[in-house]
């Protein structure tokens, strides 16, 4: 059996009024014909229908000789809401909140709403009467629904005529529901209130509509300005590699290269950094050592004649170390002799060419990097230095060797029986007797058997190769 099927009120003529009675203020004496009801929608008689025992079904009335009628129950609960609200004049409505698209505002909050005056208006075409409950003559329009809910045409009109309009939804009531129960539902719950349609929520929309509007544009056109710099900025970025390339075209020129050579050279024997180093190294110009005039690719970079910053790198990192320290310096690394070039010679490198990777065609023209590591690589074949690779030139570290110490024996561990004789060996730059011996014992202390020994020997003999290359210089003996 269906809800509306079950109607809970019937309609009784008292005098010249009518009395809306619930089921449960049937007398058993009433029941059938004898409640003298009729149905509060269509008219018709009804029968009071009141069980023998509880168990038996949930009183109702019914229609006495039709089929029930669609809107019956919805019909007798306006009515009897009507008549609630009439009573009480007030009712708790729930908050009302605008929104739009991500903004939302509380437009009122929950409240208490009093009553001037309820209608129930039966309207034309539409057999479900509205309750209309007017304060201060604007009215607020309450639909009790439960088996029909609010169609769209009836929306579309609500919304033309702007009128406020909130929904009880009794749809999930019990059948054989308390009055007080509709009461409580009608007045003070907010359970089952919606609204449908609210003018005030309407018009706030149309504001944070206006709100949403203006942020959107301000968006786009901080986008667009955005976007204008980013353009702008690459313009510029742009523009500068062009000239940067074309300076350094420029600067590879070999023409252009031998007239700045010419007035480096003019320059040397006032400048600071040379005058300085050379005197370090007690060197004159008549004197400079060979390793101290090396021709290195991309030299240019330093700006200045390559016996300066030459000079520099030499008497600041291998000459003055092994005088200060003798054989127990620690290794040298390009990155620490770069951030001091940088300051040392400010001024004078020519920065197009100190870092390069930025414009595109000059991957084999070498940086200031490439440079001093070139020249570091040089010193190495002289026998000054001994390069720790470390996988990028940038952080090669290079152990400063002292011509005359035994440096490299440092490594062998003293217990070898061996060691006093290599060592004489290596002091007296007997380097072939030093090679042979190293083999024999290369056979004797194998890898498998003597790791520790094998690998300080295996270094050893590199060592001994680099230092009996002959290059070795003899002016290094100052
Ligand atoms: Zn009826």
């Amino acid at each position: 059996m269906s809800y509306a099927s079950k109607l809970p009120y019937g309609l009784r003529k008292e005098g010249d009024s009518e009395v809306l009675l619930h089921i449960s203020e049937i007398l058993p004496h009433e029941s059938g014909l004898r409640c003298n009801c009729v149905c509060p929608s269509c008219g018709e008689r009804l029968q009071a229908k009141l069980p023998k025992t509880k168990e038996d079904f949930t009183p109702r009335f019914a229609h006495h000789n039709s089929e029930t009628c669609d809107y019956a129950t919805e019909t007798a609960l306006h009515l009897k809401a009507k008549e609630i609200i009439e009573e009480e004049k007030r009712m708790v409505i729930p908050r009302v909140v605008a929104h739009y698209n991500n903004l939302y505002k509380e437009v009122t909050p929950k409240r208490e709403v009093t009553f001037d005056r309820v209608v129930l208006e039966r309207r034309v075409g539409n057999v479900i009467p509205d309750i209309l409950a007017y304060k201060d003559s604007r009215p607020l329009m309450i639909e009790i629904t439960i088996t029909h809910g609010i169609d769209d045409e009836k929306f579309k009109k609500l919304e033309k005529l702007g009128i406020s309009t909130l929904e009880i939804d009794l749809s999930d009531m019990d059948t054989d529901f308390d009055p007080e129960f509709l009461r409580n539902q009608i007045i003070d719950s907010l359970e089952s209130k919606y609204w449908v349609y609210n003018a005030v929520e309407e018009k706030e929309k149309e504001c944070l509509k206006e709100e949403y509007l203006q942020i959107q544009k301000k968006k786009e056109e901080e986008e667009r300005k955005a976007e204008e710099k980013r353009k702008w900025l690459e313009k510029v970025r742009e523009e500068k590699l062009k000239d940067k390339a074309e300076r350094i075209e420029k600067l590879l020129d070999s023409n252009y290269q031998l007239i700045l050579k010419k007035r480096w050279e003019k320059d040397l024997k006032m400048d600071p950094i040379w005058i300085k180093a050379s005197k370090g190294m007690n060197i004159s110009l008549n004197t400079v050592p060979e390793y101290i005039n090396v021709d290195i690719p991309g030299e240019v970079v330093f700006g200045c004649d390559r016996r300066v910053w030459q000079a520099y790198i030499f008497y600041r990192y291998v000459n003055k170390k092994v005088k200060l320290f003798r054989d127990k310096t620690f290794p040298i690394t390009v990155k620490r002799i770069l951030e001091n070039v940088k300051e040392e010679f400010k001024g004078r490198l020519n920065y197009d060419l100190v870092y390069m990777k930025d414009v595109a065609g000059y991957n084999d023209v070498p940086d200031l990097t490439q440079v001093i590591y070139d020249y570091l690589k040089r010193l190495q074949e002289y026998g000054y230095l001994l390069e720790l690779e470390a996988g990028h030139i940038f952080y090669s570290k290079f152990i400063v060797l002292d011509p005359d110490s035994v440096y490299e024996m440092r490594f062998i561990p003293t217990e070898m029986s061996e060691y006093k004789k290599i060592e004489n060996l290596m002091k007296n730059s007997e380097w072939d007797e030093c090679k042979e011996l190293i083999k024999e014992l290369l056979l004797k202390y194998s890898q498998k058997n003597h790791p520790k020994y094998f690998d300080a020997l295996a270094y050893l003999f590199d060592c001994v190769i680099v230092r009996s290359s002959g290059r070795i210089l003899l002016e290094r003996d100052f």
